[in-house]
Formats: structure tokens, C-alpha cells, sequence
């Protein structure tokens, strides 16, 4: 088989990668071995504006929530599915210092936060302190895209449902070969395996384990996200909650705990006025950098290579944006924003080829 890209992985990176390197008709083949604990695959598909306790707004967030916007319907209306959905969050204050700092924040940033209590919560939720609005907040849902996606990549013939390995990828000077494809270009969009990849292991990656709870809950309005201490978001099926998530930097194994779970249940218990139900326990391991920015482009060694990756908690927002940059590198040559250039890191990857 002989194409232009061999994509790996069909996380929400890969999954925009395809799709723009579909637009620009290029041929290309997935490989993508669907981990169930890949972070694509349990995902809140929060679009938030501001990150933080402090309420900052988020790097590029103006750019990134209209592209965004845009990109999520489009596919929304090429898959017939409902890809985005707009969610502002209610942020219930956890304690009198974090109100004082959101209204604090909302002068300096107006265009995302407010402080409008004109509807009460108070027959769902437990709260003495108030509340605040983010807005505009979108919520990506990321169960109904990754299945489509990939009925559409399996249907054009553009998926091998496999583990991909290393060991079998050869490089010459214009092209790859992995087993019996042909490409001109490999692209990483691989999560936290990337980490472990010969060509980009040296990348500052700062894996991140994050856990999250499902919930059955009825009878509270899905059209919110709700917010204290921990992020209580609807999820596209019917009274299907997600409420999360932890982030640790430091830790043993990725499976879920008991501490994580205790926690979150003894918080809805003060919390919520309603009954639940849990029905999944889940961890995942996000795939963050020491920056905070993503790795996009090819290696300054290997140009054949490229990379998507380094999501870190904003995969939704970041994913789309910079797949389409990419695929404009690719296809035409136009710049990457340099603090996203993986060639930001062109030391330490030539480093890598001298040892
Ligand atoms: C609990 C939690 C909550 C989160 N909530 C949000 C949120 O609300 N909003 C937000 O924007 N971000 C959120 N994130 C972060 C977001 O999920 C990630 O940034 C994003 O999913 C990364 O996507 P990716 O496609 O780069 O990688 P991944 O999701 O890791 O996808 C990689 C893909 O590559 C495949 N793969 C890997 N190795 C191989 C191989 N050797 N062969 C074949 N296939 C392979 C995997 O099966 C997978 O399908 C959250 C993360 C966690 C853990």
C-alpha cells in the first residue's frame, strides 16, 4: 500500500489529523490500536476559557474557542452527529476566598466571567457562598466523534485496527516503510506513548494521571456544568454525568483508587441534593508537557517524522487547531506557532541522533 501519511493513533488528535489531511485530499492510513484508558476515550470534552484557580484566561483562547466552534460543527454536520454543545459552568464557591478572587477576576475579565445569580440551584445543589458563570464553555463529546470518526476511516478503508511497532519502521531518505505501507510521512498522535518513542522520547513530557467518576443522575438540568471543587459535566446520552478529575504528577500506577473515589462520593454527598448512582470508576494519564504546550511538526533530524501531541488537560480545544496548522505545514508549507514548533526542541532531539 502506498500513501502520503501513516497517522498513529486515533485519539482526538489523530482523529482531527485525518480530517484535515481528508479535506486537503491526501491519502493517508490510520493505525490506531483503541486503548480503552486512552484519555480520548473518557474525556469530559471540557472547552473552557479560563484555567486555574486564579481564573486566568486560557494560552490562545480567543483564537482557539472560535476555531473550535467552528471545526466541531463542521464535523458534526459531515458525521450527522452532535460534536459540540454550549455548557456554560456554574461555579459554586467552594469558600470566601475564591469567591473574592472570581470577583476579583470578572473585571479584568468580562468577556468569560460573571456574576449574574438570576436562577437559583438551590433544589439540586447544596451551596452558601454563591456563584459565578464562565462563558461562553462548550462541551466537545468526544463519545459520539472517536466512534463516527472511525466507522468512516473503517468504511473508506483508511484504518488498521492494530498495535503499531517501532521496531518495524524503516526510514529513507523520502519516504517510510512500516510492513507493506509506503509513506512519504509518519506522524505520532499516540498519547503518552510517544514518550517512549525513539525519536521523541527526549521531549519534555510531564504525564499527568487524572481519575473521573460516571454517574447516573436524573432530574438536574444538562444544559450547565456544575462546579465545586470538582467539575460535575452532562455527558450527550441522557442523565450520564462525568465529575472529576484529579491531577497528579507523581504517580505509582495508573489504575483507579480508593482514595479518588471516597473523595468524590463524600463531596456529592455535601454537595448534591439528588440521588445518583455510580457506574464506571475510570484513570486515565494525560499526555502533558513541562511547558504546558503541545509538540507539533517534524523532527529536525527525520523530517519524514512528525508529531501531534502534549494535549495536557485541553486536548478538545488545542487538538483541532493545531491538527489544521500541522496539515497546513504539510500540505503548504505555512508557519506553526513557534511556542507549539516542536523544532522549539531541536537540541535536545539532534542531541538524540549524536549518542
Ligand atoms: C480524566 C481526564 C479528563 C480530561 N478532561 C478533559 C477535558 O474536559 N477537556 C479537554 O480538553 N481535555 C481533557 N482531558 C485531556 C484530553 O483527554 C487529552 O488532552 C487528549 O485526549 C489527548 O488526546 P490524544 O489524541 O493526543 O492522545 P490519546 O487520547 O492518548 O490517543 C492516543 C491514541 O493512540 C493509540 N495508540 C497509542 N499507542 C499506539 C500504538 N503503539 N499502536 C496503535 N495505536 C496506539 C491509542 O489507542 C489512542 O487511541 C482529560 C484527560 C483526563 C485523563
Amino acid at each position: 500500500m502506498q500513501v502520503d501519511y501513516i497517522i498513529i493513533g486515533q485519539g482526538i488528535s489523530g482523529t482531527w489529523l485525518s480530517y484535515y489531511l481528508q479535506k486537503e485530499n491526501k491519502s493517508y492510513i490510520v493505525i490506531d490500536n483503541k486503548l480503552p484508558d486512552a484519555p480520548s476515550r473518557l474525556s469530559a470534552g471540557i472547552i473552557n476559557p479560563i484555567t486555574g484557580r486564579r481564573h486566568v484566561a486560557a494560552w490562545m483562547i480567543e483564537e482557539l474557542l472560535s476555531f473550535s466552534l467552528n471545526a466541531y460543527n463542521e464535523m458534526g454536520n459531515l458525521l450527522n452527529i452532535t460534536a459540540i454543545s454550549r455548557k456554560n459552568i456554574i461555579d459554586f464557591f467552594p469558600s470566601a476566598q475564591m469567591r473574592d478572587s472570581f470577583q476579583k477576576r470578572v473585571a479584568e475579565q468580562a468577556n468569560y466571567l460573571s456574576l449574574e445569580e438570576t436562577i437559583s440551584y438551590s433544589d439540586y445543589f447544596n451551596y452558601e457562598l454563591g456563584y459565578g458563570i464562565v462563558t461562553p464553555t462548550y462541551t466537545a463529546h468526544l463519545e459520539n466523534i472517536l466512534p463516527e470518526w472511525r466507522k468512516y476511516l473503517h468504511q473508506n478503508k483508511k484504518l488498521i485496527e492494530e498495535y503499531f511497532d517501532l521496531q518495524f519502521l524503516e526510514l529513507t531518505d523520502n519516504y517510510v516503510q512500516y510492513k507493506d505501507i509506503t509513506a512519504q510521512k509518519i506522524i505520532f498522535c499516540d498519547g503518552t506513548a510517544s514518550a517512549q518513542n525513539r525519536f521523541f522520547n527526549l521531549l519534555p513530557f510531564a504525564p499527568n494521571k487524572g481519575e473521573a467518576l460516571f454517574l447516573n443522575i436524573k432530574n438536574i438540568p444538562s444544559n450547565y456544568i456544575f462546579k465545586k471543587g470538582m467539575i460535575l459535566v452532562p455527558l450527550a446520552s441522557p442523565d450520564s454525568w462525568w465529575i472529576g478529575a484529579s491531577y497528579e504528577w507523581d504517580f505509582k500506577h495508573t489504575d483507579p483508587t480508593n482514595e479518588f473515589r471516597e473523595k468524590t462520593e463524600m463531596l456529592l454527598k455535601q454537595w448534591l441534593k439528588v440521588p445518583y448512582q455510580i457506574t464506571n470508576h475510570i484513570a486515565s494519564v494525560r499526555p502533558a508537557t513541562l511547558e504546558r504546550r503541545p509538540f507539533v511538526g517534524l523532527h529536525p533530524q527525520y523530517p519524514q517524522v512528525g508529531i501531534l501531541n502534549g494535549m495536557g488537560t485541553k486536548g478538545c480545544s488545542l487538538a483541532p487547531y493545531f491538527a489544521h496548522q500541522l496539515v497546513l505545514h504539510l500540505c503548504h508549507n505555512q508557519p506553526i506557532t513557534p511556542e507549539a514548533n516542536v523544532r522549539r526542541f531541536t537540541n535536545v532531539l539532534s542531541r538524540k541522533t549524536n549518542n
